[in-house]
């Protein structure tokens, strides 16, 4: 990733690609305290697009807000140098990657005499779960790891230090042979994926675990307000894995992994063993979305 051409914005100006660097004894890097967002950029009819960009940087705030961090810039500053970063680096389409981040004033936990530095970068990325498996699904295998307890790590937040978790559970999964893995909350009901939310269908109905342990997925509330609009019935609830067996559909949704099918869960085909038709239809209406080419939801595109 270090050794590429273009320009990463940090603390309010741009520096070459390859000069973006931090010192050994940051902060940050050794024990994890700092937010971050994922962000996704679209090429539309009028030009690349931001989806949800105010929602995601008012979610990035919220985070420092719940660590303690400072921020150093406005909303409407973030807003800005996630769309500049964009432009400056001439991205058709890209992911966004702001992080804040303490720097390297001191070692102690304790944090009064540290800097917070807000950095932004953009590339190209695919499909995050691979693009055959957008029609025919992924394979993930629940995780012998358990997600934060809501008191250790605080899910509303998306803090880097946590997404150890997350990488133990794809890492074991990947291992195994899945492609994704699916983690229980501590005490032992479905939560999230490593990176994305969790949506079942049931005769017709969606379902989707609460937030108590699983992170805010702003990917998470495109779908419930589709279903809104779509007439579809969506219930927040505590799911338990072999709901997740015995269920027509599944699928998981994240900025980076989209709308992806699940055709397995531990071994058991769920449903037909592909993307089901409820599963399509919103998926659908969201690469539509994200690409331009429904005039609802307006709000929802920055163009930069
Ligand atoms: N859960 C976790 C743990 C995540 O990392 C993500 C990705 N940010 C999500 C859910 C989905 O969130 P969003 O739709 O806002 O990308």
């Amino acid at each position: 990733m270090a050794d590429r051409d273009g320009l990463i914005w940090i603390d309010g100006e741009f520096v070459d690609w390859r000069d973006a660097k931090v010192h050994l004894l940051t902060h940050t890097l050794h024990y994890g305290m700092g937010v971050f967002e994922g962000v996704r950029a679209y090429e539309t009819a009028q030009g690349t697009a931001i989806f949800r960009l105010a929602d995601h940087t008012k979610r990035l705030c919220r985070s420092a807000k719940i660590m303690g961090m400072p921020m150093p810039f406005s909303e409407d500053e973030i807003n800005a140098a996630q769309a500049q970063t964009v432009a400056k680096n001439n991205l058709a389409s890209a992911y966004i990657r702001p992080m804040l981040f303490y720097g390297s004033e001191g070692m102690g936990l304790h944090a009064e005499n540290l800097t917070a530095h807000l950095m932004v970068a953009a590339w190209t990325w695919g499909a995050y779960l691979g693009e055959e498996n957008m029609t025919r699904g992924i394979r993930v295998k629940t995780s012998s790891y358990t997600r934060h307890h809501v008191n250790s790590a605080m899910t509303k937040a998306k803090a880097n230090g946590p997404y150890f978790n997350s990488m133990m559970a794809v890492t074991e999964a990947n291992k195994a042979g899945y492609d994704e893995a699916l983690m229980l909350d501590a005490n032992g009901f479905v939560s999230e994926g490593s990176g994305e939310n969790l949506f079942i269908v049931r005769d017709g109905v969606l379902y989707t675990p609460d937030l108590t342990s699983a992170l805010d997925g702003i990917t998470r509330r495109t779908i419930m307000t589709y279903a809104r609009e779509m007439g579809i019935e969506c219930h927040e609830k505590t799911i338990t894995r072999d709901e997740v067996y015995i269920a027509d559909e599944a699928f998981l949704t994240g900025t980076a992994a989209e709308v992806t099918p699940m055709r397995e869960l531990d071994d058991r085909i769920i449903g037909e063993g592909t993307r089901g038709p409820i599963t399509e239809a919103l998926q659908a209406r969201y690469f539509d979305q994200v690409s331009g080419k429904r005039d609802d939801h307006a709000e929802w595109l920055t163009y930069v």
